[in-house]
């Protein structure tokens, strides 16, 4: 039998359940027989135990657990919290209620707003379970204990159980509830743990049961047969071999070259990208330069910083993408205007117009390093329109004695005017995080639309298909930056709908290039060929995958 949820990572897990136990039960809503004041005291101690426990648990890890524990743990001791439990106190409920009632009440609120606050809402329950424990004296709620490898099944799972799970032994994550970016999938996507989430009917998982977890494609298989398990095996030996092969150059399963390019956003980032044996670098944002001074930085700071990124790719492309400042990326010292509206106003190329010292600056950066250089500098503008302002950039650059001169393709009309485009410059990069956050209209900066910003929506593949269209009948490199390249299910596609080359954050090389080899060309062709047919992102995404 199969359970069918969201699949997050790419990977396969095999192994025997072990479930979360159940949550406490709802306290019973008794009267209180003890001074309100000393039963306000009991919550004080027990919601400042369990915010130095949270914290304790935040200095074990980093990134994003981090801050969600550390969050946890204000929200432990938030005063504005204890003044709602001394309020519900004072009206007569013993502490365990008014802790139960008070974190409920805050979980609502959250859970009102949707997208991403709204997959926070079960961390609040986690919180406010551990509390109850703690005035209780019981044990705080978690991972059950186990010496043999195990596939971790539950309702939910908290930061705070993800940070005491042991990822020696973890070969699975399955829970019933929570979407892609709920904090399950977000530890599982940094630990490359296959997951499901959002499995409801992984409910009637029992301990001990054998199950097998195939991420891509959100499937966990109950009661495998012994011809189940081989394949499993096989497929986690394979995924294996090839995530840890040396680094080589990008190529289909047919022999295909793909170049892999990282993206680098400082120079700090260099050593990773070339550890993975990425083969130049296809997207080096210069906003670093600019971020944390008072001044805009010299030609000579600029140059130096692109030189010391030529020596470590010599005979390879080094992309220069020129400042995109305004909107997610301000920068006091511009003169910007005060928009209300600053993704739909000056930034990208236009901003860099506003600011022509700036431009110059840059491209003379550029001609500097570019002199004597052992790699090929190449440059390009952000948010460039249509073929009228791909010209304007070009002429300028060219102007400078820039040879490899090109613009990034991310507002959708210069998608639709790609024919005239590409007749203008020497090369397109995609930047598909920009292309889909204007193509559907929905923040990339997240909140109540994130569900609508999906690289997947055939829209947005249908631009793509008309850049690659057009980038092939020119004979122009035609590269995609933005993260739609780093995902192992969607760069075949990508390659199939015309890119010559996917440029990523450095960690996400392995895997694109494991999944390269699966496809040839063709198999690439027919796969964007299902996918733009498709109506929705998740059928476009299904398509794919050859459902
Ligand atoms: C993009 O928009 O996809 C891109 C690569 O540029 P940035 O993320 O820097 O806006
Ligand atoms: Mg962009």
């Amino acid at each position: 039998m199969t359970i069918t949820g969201h699949g997050v990572g790419y990977g396969i897990g095999v192994g025997p359940v072990l479930r979360m136990p159940e949550s406490l039960a709802e306290p019973p809503d008794a009267k209180l027989t003890v001074a309100p004041d000393i039963e306000m005291e009991r919550v004080r101690r027990a919601s400042s135990k369990v915010a130095d426990t949270l914290d304790r648990l935040a200095a074990t890890t980093s990134g994003e657990t981090e801050d969600i524990l550390s969050a946890s743990a204000l929200i432990a001791k938030d005063p504005a919290f204890l003044e709602r439990v001394s309020a519900l106190i004072q009206s007569g409920k013993t502490a365990e209620r008014a802790v139960f009632v008070a974190m409920a009440e805050y979980r609502d609120t959250l859970a009102k707003v949707d997208g991403y606050m709204a997959q926070r809402a079960s961390d609040i329950d986690d919180i406010s379970a551990r509390i109850y424990a703690e005035l209780l004296g019981l044990p705080a709620p978690g991972v059950p204990a186990s010496n043999e490898p195990f596939v971790l099944v539950a309702r939910t799972l908290s930061p705070a159980d993800t940070a005491t799970l042991n990822l020696d032994l973890v070969q699975g994550l399955i829970t019933e509830q929570g979407g892609p970016t709920s904090h399950t999938a977000i530890i599982a996507r940094a630990h490359d743990i296959p997951a499901v989430v959002g499995a409801a009917e992984a409910n009637r998982l029992q301990d001990g049961e054998t199950v097998i977890v195939r991420a891509k494609i959100g499937e966990i298989v109950t009661d495998p047969s012994p011809a189940e398990l081989d394949d499993a095996s096989r497929e986690i030996a394979e995924r294996r071999r090839l995530l840890s092969a040396p680094a080589a150059p990008g190529v289909l399963g047919d022999g295909t070259k793909v170049k892999l390019l990282a993206n680098l956003g400082s120079l700090r980032e260099i050593a990773g990208a070339r550890e993975v044996g990425a083969e130049g670098v296809g997207l080096f944002r210069t906003e670093f330069l600019f971020m944390g001074t008072t001044l805009p930085p010299s030609v000579e700071e600029q140059a130096q910083a692109f030189r010391t990124v030529a020596e470590e790719f010599p005979g390879d492309r080094v992309i220069v993408r020129l400042l995109d400042a305004g909107a997610d990326k301000p920068l006091p010292y511009l003169s910007l205007p005060d928009e209300e509206n600053p993704a739909l106003g000056v930034r990208g190329f236009r901003a860099l117009k506003a600011n022509p010292a700036v431009l110059e600056s840059q491209l003379e950066a550029v001609k500097r390093a570019s002199r004597h250089s052992p790699a090929d500098l190449w440059v390009m503008a952000p948010m460039i329109a249509d073929a009228d302002e791909a010209a304007q950039f070009a002429d300028m650059a060219r102007s400078f004695g820039l040879s490899h001169v090109g613009v990034m393709a991310e507002i959708p009309s210069i998608a639709v005017m790609a024919d005239q485009v590409v007749q203008c410059v020497d090369f397109l990069s995609i930047g598909t995080n920009d292309l889909a956050q204007y193509t559907l209209a929905a923040d990339r900066l997240g909140g109540e639309v994130a569900s609508y910003l999906n690289p997947w929506h055939p829209a947005v593949l249908r631009l793509i298909d008309r850049l690659g269209e057009a980038a092939s009948t020119a004979e122009i490199s035609l590269s995609v930056c933005g993260e739609a390249a780093a995902n192992a299910l969607l760069a075949p596609l990508l390659v199939g709908l015309g890119a010559t080359s996917l440029s990523m954050a450095p960690a996400s090389i392995p895997e694109v290039r494991a999944a390269l080899l699966g496809y040839s060309l063709d198999d690439a062709r027919e796969a964007a060929l299902r996918s733009l047919q498709a109506r929705t992102a998740a059928s476009s995404r299904h398509a794919a995958l050859g459902f």
